[in-house]
């Protein structure tokens, strides 16, 4: 079987000129690619007790939701400024220029429950960091963050490993 990286397609100067989209769609309509996915961005917290399953929006929501049913545990979602319909916590966090913001639901995570935090891919690291905020403004504790890619050149694995969280990629590209 191929690889999961030789299963995503790159999709040059993609939403704009100078990036390099890495699409996921053509992982997962590979049943076996899925599988194997899921189960890799899994495998390495084996023994680690997890309560909730935290999935960023968008693709961290397909992945999370397979993960949590994976695992019986629950799924929250994690949505940009205005989407989630009850009363919310916000995390700002730094765009290339200006700011967005994160939410999540105000009773989505109880105290000392341990979180797992999913997406498809990690560059600056800046919506890992406001989730990983949320999840401990509740008082949740970030177990980890699993994402399928990692783009090393924009240093967002060291910015979660300085707050003190695990961070686990299945594979990486170079570039943005
Ligand atoms: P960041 O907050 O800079 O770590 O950006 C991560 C978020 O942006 C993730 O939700 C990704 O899905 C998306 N993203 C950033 N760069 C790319 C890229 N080159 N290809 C696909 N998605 C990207």
């Amino acid at each position: 079987m191929q690889g999961i990286k030789d299963k995503i397609r790159t999709i040059p100067d993609y939403p704009k000129p100078g990036i390099m989209f890495r699409d996921i769609t053509t992982l997962l309509q590979d049943a076996r690619g899925f599988r194997k996915t899921v189960d890799e961005m899994v495998q390495p917290f084996a023994g680690t007790r997890i309560d909730k399953v935290v999935g960023i929006e968008a693709r961290g929501f397909i992945l999370g939701g397979a993960i949590a049913h994976q695992l019986s545990i629950g799924f929250v979602p994690v949505r940009k400024r205005g989407k989630l319909p009850y009363k919310t916590l916000q995390q700002e966090y730094q765009l290339e220029y200006g700011t967005d913001a994160m939410e999540v639901h105000i009773d989505a995570i109880q105290p000392g429950e341990n979180v797992l935090v999913v997406d498809d891919l990690i560059a600056t690291g800046g919506t890992a960091e406001a989730a990983v905020k949320l999840i401990r403004a509740h008082k949740g504790v970030v177990v980890g963050c699993s994402f399928i890619i990692d783009l090393p050149e924009l240093g967002g694995r060291k910015r979660l490993e300085d707050l003190g969280v695990k961070v686990l990629a299945l594979c990486e590209f170079e570039g943005h």
